[in-house]
């Protein structure tokens, strides 16, 4: 999230003190400090949970950037086409394994691997040949609480000394571009065999990668990075655009007017984007809405559907990209409808949770509603199928297949006949959402 006019978080303030005493530090609290969060939150999904503090406010300072970028403890993430320098895989007693088991990526939904993949950490001495040749990097933030790795980056700033203590983490695309070409790249890439490292798809890997800070930091490393490969040119006149803001904003260049002919003059000047506040230069974010959607007069029946692209029986909660000019509810229940023609309970309608889902920039905004009919149709063709499915069944999939095992009195199924399911994995915010249906989650009446 970023703030349009001034870079500051919402309720930032600071109280600068006299330059010459020694306690005229500025502090940029973290959101999480400002709002009294720890470290955990009520659910957090693969590729949340992030504890950066990614200090927006000092992203146009470049005495702090630089020494950021240069610490000796800075981490860097670096991404070739968007896949993440990953270590191999390793089973959970650390020990490196040559087998895998993960799925190639054309399914979308990997299995869970009990081997561990981590980012492959780089060092600005390891990425500054990189770097020289012009290799995009992104400043992702600080982690303050890293007390083994800490930087002290000091730059003046108007009103005091800026002071932050922690380890930063950097992202560097090393894809082959411009100087950034195999006679820099093959030193990196040979270090890279040696110590077993590789790009690796992130779909390929969702299911070996920790469900914690590492996923969360590829999925902002990747999502900002994406955006910044596919913004190269102004879309409102046209010109390359440049990078600024340690990589969270791009901006039409100012034009040189004595370069352009008299008759373009005032067309060169007006290029939108230079004018007033505009969303072009900012990295986007694409929501979408998941719903677990329950039976209106049998609320031990969930409504799943599949497309034909998902793994053989495996059925998911209804999503779809929220429209402009679309409040969540209403987007859930446009989806719903377009997709299974069962019309929702607008009052029902209750978030459970959010997932960034960095593919290439979406965050998944979780809800769960009850239906007021109950014939499926499948109206927009997206699904291949849809359908009522009993918790006997669910509960099922979910102990098959997750663990966790039958809840009690209800290791049979009623019906013999009834289709074996599976469902998407724990990492996949659907999963969470049946989950949340399975143990009774209680739907509340929409704040509206
Ligand atoms: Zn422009």
């Amino acid at each position: 999230m970023h703030s349009m006019a001034s870079g500051f978080p919402v309720g930032f303030c600071f109280f600068p003190r006299p330059r010459s005493r020694p306690t005229n530090a500025l502090t940029f609290p973290s959101p999480r400090q400002q709002a009294g969060m720890s470290s955990s939150t009520r659910f957090t999904h693969l590729f949340a949970g992030s504890n950066l503090n990614r200090l927006s406010v000092l992203r146009s300072n470049p005495a702090f950037l630089t020494n950021s970028l240069q610490s000796p403890s800075t981490r860097f993430i670096a991404l070739r086409n968007l896949d993440a320098l990953l270590t191999a895989l390793t089973t959970p007693t650390g020990t490196s394994t040559a087998t895998t088991t993960t799925t190639a990526p054309t399914a979308g939904i990997p299995p869970l691997s009990p081997h561990k993949q981590h980012i492959a950490y780089l060092t600005y001495t390891d990425v500054k040949p990189a770097l020289d040749a012009g290799a995009f990097h992104v400043f992702l933030g600080v982690d303050e609480g890293d007390t083994e790795g800490t930087g002290e980056y000091t730059s003046e700033r108007k009103g005091g000394v800026v002071v932050v203590k922690g380890r930063s983490y950097w992202a560097v695309d090393l894809t082959k571009s411009g100087d950034l070409d195999d006679g820099v790249l093959a030193g990196l890439d040979g270090a890279f065999t040696t110590k077993n490292y590789a790009f690796t798809p992130l779909r390929s890997a969702l299911g070996s990668l920790p469900w914690d800070i590492e996923s969360a930091l590829i999925a902002q490393a990747r999502s900002v990075v994406d955006w910044n490969v596919r913004n190269q040119y102004c879309p409102a006149c046209g010109k390359l655009t440049e990078s600024g803001e340690a990589g969270y904003k791009r901006f039409c260049p100012r034009p040189n007017l004595d370069e352009v002919g008299e008759g373009e003059k005032e067309a060169t000047k007006r290029c939108l984007s230079l004018t007033g506040v505009n969303n072009f230069q900012y990295p986007r974010t694409d929501p979408v809405v998941i719903i677990a959607v329950t039976h209106p007069t049998h609320p031990h029946k969930l409504l799943l559907g599949r497309q034909t692209r998902f793994p053989a029986s495996t059925y998911t909660c209804i999503a779809g990209f929220m429209e402009p000019g679309e409040s969540i509810e209403e987007a859930c229940a446009r989806e719903v409808a377009e997709e299974t023609g069962i019309q929702l309970n607008m009052d029902s309608i209750t978030y459970h949770s959010s997932q960034p889902w960095p593919f290439p920039n979406s965050v998944m905004i979780g809800c769960l509603a009850q239906a007021r009919s109950v014939d499926v149709s499948l109206v927009d063709e997206e699904l291949e199928d849809a359908r009522w499915f009993d918790r006997e069944q669910v509960v099922r999939a979910l102990a098959r297949h997750y663990g966790g095992g039958p809840l009690p009195g209800e290791a049979q199924g009623q019906g013999e006949a009834e289709m074996e399911i599976k469902i998407p994995p724990p990492y996949a915010i659907a999963h969470q959402l049946i989950k949340a249906w399975v143990e009774g989650f209680k739907l509340q009446p929409a704040k509206m």
